[in-house]
């Protein structure tokens, strides 16, 4: 019973806004109930027997608690159906990761001893499976990061991390697949201090931001990354010269799951999840987090970091508020 009340930490377990959470919402329509009985009670008074209109007040109002309580069980028990589910994906893409990474090692090991013994046609044929092997690894992540997500289980431990550096690493794993689908990279970047990020979380919103400026570009295309300092945060800017977002499709872009059409014609392969990730880690990092995209000219992708202070930065503040 006590532990009913405790509305907040009922709330954070099931993930859900004050708004959305049964607990508090029926306090809130109790006390409205309430005070509608007691408006109704003042006005009846002049019309009939005051003792009359009371029971009539609170038989009413009984009633109304009786149907709030429960319609908001049931809320509750949706709820509770949905961190099931949560945890169901969790478990199944736990599961699903260590045989597909066991394949990914053997077939690694497979093309590396056997090479000499291989005809060509096999080891296409071995590059093409490890291929669907990693798009299978990959959203095995994917549906896990979405279920940490949901059970407020992102676990993110930020360190000093350079966006810079960062970006240059990643930008050396895709010059293969740029190169192949005929795109060049450019980073410019001022003079900057480190963000605090969680270093996993960092490289992910990088990876799905990158991957996508490369995957819905057509033909020839240039990325243009950029850095720059603002105020007490470093901004990031992905800007590419491809397929762009339709008007329409905008508000819907960091939604789970969603694909706009103009892209699935020709990308096919994609789950609609690594913008609603990104967005949920940098979110959790106290960053921001959006884009300007126009059809048929490209986007660019941008998010915003809160600056790691440094000691003396942290001083001169605390003196500052003293004044
Ligand atoms: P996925 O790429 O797997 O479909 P994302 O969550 O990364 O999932 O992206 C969601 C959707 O946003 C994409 O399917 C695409 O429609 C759109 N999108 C994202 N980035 C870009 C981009 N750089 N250019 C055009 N459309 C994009």
């Amino acid at each position: 019973m006590l532990e009913q009340l405790n509305f907040i930490k009922q709330c954070r377990k099931y993930d859900l806004t004050l708004w959305q959470c049964p607990n508090f919402l029926i306090i809130i329509i109790g006390l409205v109930t309430i005070i509608a009985m007691l408006g109704t009670y003042a006005v009846a008074i002049e019309y009939a027997q005051p003792e009359i209109v009371a029971l009539i007040v609170i038989g009413v109002t009984a009633i109304l608690f009786i149907i709030g309580y429960l319609v908001l069980q049931s809320f509750e028990k949706l709820a509770q159906a949905n961190r099931m589910k949560s945890e169901f994906v969790s478990i199944v893409s736990h599961q699903l990761r260590t045989p597909l990474t066991s394949i990914k090692w053997t077939l690694n090991l497979m093309m590396l001893k056997e090479k000499d013994s291989l005809t060509k046609e096999q080891l296409e044929k071995l590059i093409t499976i490890k291929e669907s092997n990693q798009r299978m690894v990959n959203l095995v992540n994917d549906l896990l990061n979405i279920s940490r997500i949901e059970q407020g289980q992102l676990n993110l431990k930020p360190e000093k991390i350079s966006l810079e550096k960062t970006i240059q690493d990643l930008i050396k794993e895709y010059s293969a697949l740029a190169k192949a689908s005929n795109i060049e990279f450019s980073l410019k970047s001022e003079f900057l201090p480190l963000v605090l990020i969680d270093k996993q979380g960092i490289e992910l919103i990088l990876r799905n931001l990158i991957d996508n400026a490369v995957r819905y570009t057509k033909g020839k295309g240039l990325i243009k990354i950029k850095l720059i300092k603002k105020n007490n945060s470093v901004r990031c800017e992905i800007q590419d010269s491809g397929v762009g977002i339709p008007n329409k499709d905008k508000r819907k872009i960091f939604q789970k799951f969603f694909r706009s059409q103009n892209i699935m014609k020709y990308q096919t392969q994609g789950t609609g999840l690594g913008l609603f990730i990104a967005k949920s880690v940098i979110n959790a990092s106290k960053g921001s987090i959006g884009f300007q995209s126009q059809e048929n000219k490209g986007s660019t992708f941008w998010f915003e970091l809160p600056i790691k202070k440094t000691l003396k930065q942290k001083i001169l503040k605390h003196q500052n508020k003293k004044h």
